[in-house]
């Protein structure tokens, strides 16, 4: 479906017509109809380096919340209003592709889509093992135990590195290798991919890395929380500067290779691919993406996965979290997508089920304690804040 987004005049009309419809129902279907927000899916073979959606695109998915709001809120809360629970589970049918190991030796793997991964690096951390516990209304279901990856988080390691060039071989040499060297002594990630687009596996797959901190995810059937415990985590060697990443060519290619060979090994479904920033929260703030890596620009489409930003983070749905205002900054395709998505969800239910915004994210923070409170039970090893 084509995106549709409102020009500057257009907006200040829609705005004055909205402004006119006392009820709330009917204000968000005019508005709806009137700014088709859809996510704009990145074209796969240029998504780098573009710059977009355009700022009044920002100030439009900014008009539908603050037009909605009762009262009036400042453009940034839009979050005001996302709380929601998924009306039904997610699919998770999609076939993951097909990858089988060809040969291993003492020191790599050769997988049959062309993925090679060098072992040199790899250390044994606490093997893995979490509870996860069902999405089946507002009360906490009986969590159930799974030592295999649900799915995989994928990072930059914010470390520095020479100018890709073919004059800076050694200083990018050197610092892969440092690199290489902190992760391992710190088991910080499953797999490094490095600026030649080398796979570097660190922390064992059966094993847990220290990648994500507190965070949180949900494939609409199981939530998950701490994802150290269940997510995989694959880091870009890169560095975020003023808001952008980038991937070297190679980069992308593996990153393909090796997230298509851990979704055919552990049957992990597309929803399940994301980024550090979708899962990352501040339990003490209750605001989302307290890590800030990939909050956009992550090129979901070359790496044979769907736009992942369309989906709405999970303690803003689910948990009643806020966000912050960097995170529609970039100008890249990023989290901005799932957030809007949120929002037309939750008014649309709060309004079906009568509940004022306020009454429904306090039931929501409280089945965020409540899951966390029966986590630190199962769990009372872990720091569960
Ligand atoms: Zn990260």
């Amino acid at each position: 479906m084509e995106s549709y987004w409102p020009e500057e005049g257009e907006l200040r009309s829609i705005e004055q017509q909205a402004a006119s419809i006392g009820d709330p129902v009917r204000k968000l279907r005019y508005l709806r109809a009137a700014i088709r927000l859809q996510p704009r899916l990145a074209p796969q073979s240029s998504l780098r380096g573009q710059r977009y959606p355009k700022p009044w695109a920002y100030r439009a998915a900014a008009l539908v919340a603050a037009l909605l709001a009762l009262p009036a809120p400042p453009s940034a809360d839009v979050d005001s209003m996302l709380v929601s629970v998924p009306a039904k589970p997610r699919p998770l049918a999609e076939p993951p592709p097909t990858v089988w190991l060809v040969e291993r030796a003492d020191d790599f793997e050769h997988y049959s889509n062309g993925l090679r991964i060098e072992n040199l690096f790899q250390v044994r951390a606490e093997p893995r093992g979490y509870w996860r516990f069902p999405l089946d209304g507002l009360e906490p279901g009986e969590p159930q135990w799974s030592r295999e990856p649900a799915g995989i988080v994928f990072h930059s390691t914010e470390s520095h590195a020479a100018e890709f060039e073919p004059e800076r071989t050694g200083p990018l040499r050197r610092a892969g290798l440092n690199l290489l060297a902190y992760v391992r002594q710190h088991r910080s990630y499953h797999f490094v991919v490095d600026r030649f687009g080398r796979v570097h596996r660190i922390v064992s797959e059966s094993d847990i890395a220290h990648h994500a901190g507190w965070s949180a995810w949900s494939d609409g059937n199981w939530i998950y929380l701490g994802l150290n415990q269940s997510f995989l985590a694959v880091a870009f060697e890169t560095r975020t500067e003023q808001g952008l990443a980038c991937l070297t060519d190679a980069q992308v290619r593996s990153g393909r290779m090796l997230t298509e060979m851990l979704r055919a090994r552990h049957r992990i479904p597309a929803v399940n691919c994301v980024t550090h920033a979708q899962v990352s929260l501040n339990p003490h703030n209750r605001r989302i993406a307290y890590h800030t890596d990939w909050a956009s620009g992550f090129p979901f489409a070359e790496l044979g996965l769907p736009n992942n930003y369309a989906l709405s983070p999970a303690a803003v749905l689910l948990f009643g979290f806020h966000y912050d205002e960097r995170l529609l900054e970039s100008g890249r395709p990023g989290m901005w997508q799932g957030l809007q998505a949120a929002a037309r969800r939750l008014l649309e239910e709060a309004s079906a089920q009568g509940w004022s915004v306020k009454q429904y994210r306090a039931v929501l923070l409280r089945r965020y304690q409540q899951l966390v409170a029966l986590a630190a039970e199962r769990d009372p090893k872990e720091a569960w804040p």
